[in-house]
């Protein structure tokens, strides 16, 4: 993916931004990812459109949850999910952190041999359909509030049979 660009969020200046973005976010029991609701894009990652100009039309959920928490997200760091959840938008250790490029592959890297506990264990080894299929299942699992029930339901459909690898909620991830 190419680097995307540095992105400032002001909670003054753009409360009206962030007002919108919360509106997308389902929030689970503590510990647990905040699943964005809004739209997706083909890579199985939310998508939030800022329309700005000039700057960032539209950006991935994740970044904009992250630059709302810290003020900006530079142009070479990367929004990375420690949770291995695309829509996660829960900014935090164990969820959504800052990165290079190369912790992120290696982070990838590292969940593909089987580490990690987190919600989405397992989901680097999907291919890009796979990934926005279950996406959007898991969109659909939450757009009437958050359902432990429905969640997991949602992320076994791309996984037959592996849902006992699921931790719920995630262990160790303290905020
Ligand atoms: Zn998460």
């Amino acid at each position: 993916m190419a680097t995307a660009q540095r992105l400032c969020v002001d909670l003054d200046r753009d409360a009206q931004e962030i007002t919108r973005f919360t509106r997308f976010c389902v929030a689970g029991p503590p510990g647990a990812c905040t699943i964005y609701v809004g739209a997706i894009g083909d890579d199985g990652y939310g998508r939030f459109w800022l329309g700005r100009r000039p700057g960032p039309a539209v950006v991935r959920a994740q970044r904009f949850a992250y630059a709302a928490v810290h003020g900006e997200i530079a142009e070479r760091v990367v929004a990375m999910h420690e949770c291995d959840n695309p829509l996660c938008v829960a900014v935090g250790r164990g969820h959504v952190v800052a990165g290079t490029q190369a912790d992120n592959l290696a982070h990838m890297a590292g969940k593909h041999r089987g580490g990690g506990s987190g919600l989405g264990r397992g989901s680097t080894g999907l291919d890009r359909e796979a990934r926005r299929a279950r996406a959007h299942a898991l969109r659909a699992a939450v757009l009437d509030g958050w359902n432990s029930e429905r969640v997991r339901e949602a992320l076994g459909i791309s996984m037959p049979g592996q849902d006992s690898l699921f931790t719920w909620p995630p262990i160790g991830t303290p905020q």
